[in-house]
């Protein structure tokens, strides 16, 4: 089983503004151009050693007779080419026409032809001995002049490489382009208004706050909600990500960030927006060496710039981070980013906003049900509804349509959702059919048991990583789950599991991944919501910062080796209990098993009517 949702590759979201290098790209184009040059005409450089001289006798006798075509006149000599290919070259006496040497053409005796290069060569001269020179004195102006002018410009390490979105930009962000959020939404408003009117706070004593820290998962809008803030209080909205002050050389990043605050500072009002602070944010004192003390001053620098605001600097910072959990206390206290507003996953009805708002420019059919598509798509974030609407847009326009069916969105809901359809990956008949009991497994054990969301569709076609899939589907946002629930869940999910070992009598690989998400449920059910008699209320196991490589929250143990196997023990009768159960739900079922299965390797996909005609008297909800 594989259910919603994986991420999907981001849209990139800024386009940083055009720089104005044009000097720079002229003289790299002229780089290029010389380089090109000597590699296709290496005779530039090496004319005469490749040819052979010859007296001038030698040569008129030989054009006169045919042997030679193609005459060549080129700093003071002839140059001639045989049928094989060789070059001959004479040197040609002073003043002396083509004719006067006794050259002519043999067809038509009045006349000599050759080519005279002698004016070019001038010019291949030039470019083979002095263009170099040119060029890399221009190369040194370039830089020079760069180095002055300062910023934006690939030789400013120093200098903070800040987007800046004036205000008077004709596209503004503003809190419309944010579908749903009200309540992360109602707190900005407030940062709006400090940027608006700061007298009407600093007149009664009210400390302006200085940064606010959005809190939130990849693609859930933060970004786009920063920029909104800028887009409302109509101010210039300096923005750079995290990773952007670590790249390069030490001690590049502090200075960065002075530069940056500088600039704010001549701008104010004005919005600073730190993407992705959890790369010079995290708890200090645990790098591994190396990169992790530019990591360090890059952060001290913006704790002292914070610091050193005064009350009357109407510039606010603004920071996004999907880790808050690996940030450094430090960036939290008073005056610094003290306040946080939580970026939620959309849900139903904000999906559904979310999507109005990015169907706006393209014409849907009026058939087609934004209020279902929004029911599909539990987990997924506002940058995944976007993706979708674009890849139903390119179905669309693939199909040559005028406008988007309700059918092209629910193909691009499955795209985005669950990896493009691999077509391709060819299964032997006997891994099809594996495949097609294993799905029917997780299906069935999924509808007869009242803790597991309805099914939505049964598919043996091989999706992203996965042979076949089984897609089940809330009915409506659920945000508390009961001990029953859980159950249920692990039911389903060894359904696959368990219809292999009863049809086929062994198991594949294929179960691996809903063996782990089973084990992890049964372990929150232990260790996180008490769910287990035998272990009780406490709760075991505090989520630290992974300060290795950064990727991986790692669970610091807090109890002993006793309670340890405690906890093992009471995971594995979870486990065995929900065994036992999808055994004996699937053995009283195999006839039905078999009938579905075969239904579904002929059709490869059942939806949910299809799969829930087999049931119509059984169905126990
Ligand atoms: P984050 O910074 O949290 O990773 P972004 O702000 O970059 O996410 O969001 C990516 C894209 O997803 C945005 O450009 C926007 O088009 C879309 N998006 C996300 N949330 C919303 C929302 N609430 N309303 C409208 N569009 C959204
Ligand atoms: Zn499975
Ligand atoms: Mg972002």
């Amino acid at each position: 089983m594989k259910q919603m949702p994986p991420q999907p590759p981001r849209p990139p979201q800024f386009q940083p503004p055009k720089r104005n290098n044009s000097f720079g790209y002229v003289i790299l184009f002229a780089l290029v151009l010389t380089i090109v040059y000597y590699l296709f005409n290496p005779q530039v450089a090496t004319e005469d050693k490749r040819v052979e001289e010859i007296p001038i006798s030698q040569m008129t006798a030989n054009y006169q007779e045919l042997r030679f075509s193609e005459l060549e006149l080129k700093n003071g000599k002839i140059y001639a080419t045989d049928k094989n290919k060789n070059r001959y070259f004479a040197v040609r006496p002073q003043g002396e026409s083509l004719k006067d040497l006794g050259f002519s053409d043999p067809n038509n005796p009045t006349e000599v032809k050759a080519i005279s290069t002698e004016a070019t060569a001038f010019w291949m001269n030039v470019i083979s001995g002095w263009l170099p020179i040119i060029l890399f004195i221009a190369l040194i102006i370039f830089m020079v002049k760069q180095l002055g002018k300062g910023a934006n410009s690939a030789f400013s390490f120093g200098k903070s490489q800040a987007r800046v979105y004036s205000k008077d930009r004709k596209k503004k962000t503003t809190f419309k382009d944010v579908a749903g959020m009200d309540e992360s939404k109602e707190e900005l408003v407030e940062v709006v208004d400090f940027l608006k009117n700061p007298k009407k706070y600093t007149k009664i004593g009210a400390k302006i706050p200085r940064g606010v820290m959005l809190v939130g998962a990849p693609g859930t809008g933060k970004t786009l909600l920063a920029r909104a803030v800028a887009g409302e209080a109509n101010v210039p909205f300096f923005s750079i990500s995290g990773s952007e002050f670590v790249e390069m050389f030490v001690g590049v990043g502090a200075s960065r960030v002075r530069d940056l605050f500088q600039k704010a500072k001549k701008n104010s009002p004005c919005i600073i927006f730190i993407d992705e602070i959890d790369a010079v944010g995290r708890q200090r004192g645990f790098g591994m060496g190396g990169g992790h003390d530019e990591r360090e001053q890059t952060l001290n620098q913006i704790l002292t710039e914070m610091d050193g605001f005064e009350n009357e600097t109407n510039v606010i910072v603004m920071a996004a981070t999907n880790r808050p959990d690996i940030l450094d206390a430090a960036l939290m206290r008073p005056g610094r980013f003290d306040r946080r507003v939580i970026i939620d996953m959309p849900n139903l009805v904000e999906r559904e906003e979310i999507l109005k708002v990015h169907a706006r420019n393209k014409p849907l059919e009026t058939k087609v049900d934004l209020k279902k598509i929004a029911r599909q798509t539990p987990g997924f974030s506002g940058a995944d509804l976007e993706n979708l609407l674009n890849e139903a847009a390119l179905l669309a326009a693939k199909k040559n349509q005028k406008k988007l069916k309700h059918h092209d969105l629910e193909v691009a809901v499955e795209k985005v959702g669950l990896g493009p359809e691999k077509k391709s990956r060819k299964l032997s008949e006997q891994e099809k059919k594996i495949t097609a009991y294993h799905e029917v497994g997780h299906a069935l054990v999924g509808h007869l048991l009242p803790g597991c969301d309805p099914i939505h569709k049964v598919s043996v076609i091989p999706r992203g990583m996965a042979l076949g899939v089984t897609w089940s589907m809330p009915e409506k946002e659920i945000y508390l789950k009961s001990m029953s629930k859980f159950k249920d869940e692990i039911c389903s999910l060894l359904g696959g599991y368990i219809s292999e070992k009863t049809f086929f009598g062994e198991v594949t690989t294929g179960a691996s991944s809903d063996l782990k998400r089973a084990t992890n449920i049964a372990r929150s059910m232990v260790t996180d919501y008490g769910m287990s008699p035998e272990i009780g209320l406490t709760v075991f196991g505090e989520k630290g910062g992974g300060q290795f490589l950064g990727s991986e929250v790692t669970t610091y143990k807090n109890y002993s080796e006793e309670v340890a196997s405690k906890i093992d023990n009471a995971i594995s009768k979870i486990l065995k209990e929900a065994e036992d159960r999808t055994t004996k739900i699937i053995s009283e079922n195999k006839g039905l098993m078999d009938k579905i299965s075969e239904e579904l390797l002929k059709k490869e996909t059942l939806n949910d009517e299809e799969f829930s005609a087999f049931f119509s008297a059984k169905k126990s909800k």
